[in-house]
């Protein structure tokens, strides 16, 4: 679904075929043709998804090829798709309190928000993550997802980072849209701090900088209401708080704002999302920060 998306621009053999003018020399035409496979021979592009080809970008990862390090090994990446489909009627479950990882306690889980049209979080963010699973998937990583459907009640945050905690992954990568004023929009990318392990110092930080990279690669715009350039540290998330591994929680959107609104309740617009969180979490599994950043494993 995620490959389908991206290669849905018209190529450019059929725009060519609609630029060519009535009465064209067939000869000219052929020339033109001999020159631009010549080109298309010459000219090896590093990245086949269309969206990534930042210039910005190019030499600083290589988000399509996975470098795992050896066969036998795989490597585990954890999705957590914020909140649950059955969250909202069942709010006493939901509100139970839990540890936040910082000596006090949290609700269990919330709702999450909604669009003004209805479209809730826990959807959006259910969507994105099978995409986001498919796509590291065939790059031959391991996913664990931390709910395994939208129809359940919780995890609870801390459970959650549990769960990231006990398969023995590199990272895990919360998945949230925002339910802000109207006129804010844009991503941010939250990561504990202070970090309260080795893990959330330095790594997290890196893989939530990872990930403001690609979601600027793929034509996405940092918040304009909170963080900074992209990047909110921020000390009350249990389920970073709680992790053991880098961790990171990336909140894609404002749902409340009408033109996000519009990109998120739309299948192409989760495409876009999920390919920037897929290349976020496979640049950040090829950098050396991910090699350092998981001291739970040799
Ligand atoms: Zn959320």
């Amino acid at each position: 679904m995620l490959d389908r998306a991206l290669l849905a621009a018209p190529s450019g053999e059929s725009m060519m075929r609609h630029a060519v003018p009535r009465g064209f020399p067939p000869r000219a035409f052929t020339l033109i043709l001999v020159l631009l496979a010549a080109w298309g021979m010459s000219y090896s592009p590093t990245f086949t998804t269309a969206a990534i080809a930042s210039p910005g970008l190019a030499g600083s990862y290589a988000p399509l090829g996975f470098r795992s390090g050896s066969p036998d090994r795989e490597v585990t990446v954890v999705l957590d798709p914020g909140h649950n489909g059955a969250g909202a009627s069942h709010s006493a479950e939901i509100n139970r309190p839990v540890p936040d990882g910082r000596g006090g306690t949290k609700p269990c889980n919330t709702t999450g928000t909604a669009t003004n049209g209805g479209y809730p979080e826990h959807k959006f963010t259910w969507d994105v993550a099978i995409r986001v699973r498919d796509a590291l998937t065939v790059r031959g990583v391991h996913v664990v997802l931390t709910r395994p459907n939208d129809a359940g009640i919780g995890p609870c945050v801390n459970d959650r980072a549990a769960i990231a905690n006990r398969a023995g992954a590199k990272a895990m990568v919360s998945i949230h849209a925002d339910g802000a004023p109207p006129s804010g929009h844009g991503f941010h990318v939250a990561y504990s701090d202070p970090p309260l392990n080795d893990s959330q110092g330095p790594p997290s930080r890196a893989l939530a900088e990872t990930l403001v990279e690609t979601f600027r690669a793929h034509g996405f715009t940092a918040a304009n209401y909170i963080g900074s350039h992209g990047l909110y540290p921020r000390p009350d998330l249990a389920g970073l708080n709680l992790a053991q591994i880098p961790a990171a929680l990336v909140e894609c959107a404002n749902m409340r704002n009408a033109q996000e609104a519009e990109l998120v309740a739309t299948p192409d617009g989760r495409a876009r999302y999920a390919a920037a969180i897929a290349d976020g979490i496979t640049a950040w599994l090829n950098s050396s920060a991910a090699a350092s950043g998981n001291r739970r494993r040799p």
